[in-house]
């Protein structure tokens, strides 16, 4: 069975993704730099989220057919704390004409 979010990626284009400076590769973080932006002297932001129409520059793939993060092993922590099905998901996947997350895990166990 394949996980829903890999047939998703809503939440990827649909909000900001900031996260401290410290996250960074080059500050002894794990997100490569190349791939955020500086917000201020704290705070970075992922490249793509940060304007209009959102979408974060390391997903691949069209959204709500096939998509993956390019960096998943190094993805900044807001990444890490929106869980499949909670407030946020279901906003995304609303935003993006997306049933809602328990409709598309049932499609897939009957
Ligand atoms: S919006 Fe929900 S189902 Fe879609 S990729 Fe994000 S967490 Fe997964
Ligand atoms: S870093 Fe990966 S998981 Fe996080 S918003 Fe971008 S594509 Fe999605």
């Amino acid at each position: 069975m394949t996980h829903p979010c890999l047939s998703c990626g809503a939440c990827c284009a649909s909000y900001r993704v900031d996260f401290s400076v410290y996250e960074l590769d080059d500050a002894g973080g794990k997100v490569p730099s190349g791939l955020a932006v500086e917000v201020n002297g704290s705070t970075c932001r992922m490249r793509g989220t940060d304007h209009v129409p959102i979408r974060c520059a390391a997903l691949t793939g069209q959204i709500g057919q096939r998509v993956g993060c390019g960096i998943y092993e190094w993805r900044p922590s807001p990444c890490h704390e929106l869980e499949p099905g909670d407030y946020g998901c279901e906003k995304a996947r609303a935003r993006h004409g997306l049933p809602p997350y328990a409709e598309a895990v049932g499609d897939r166990i009957v």
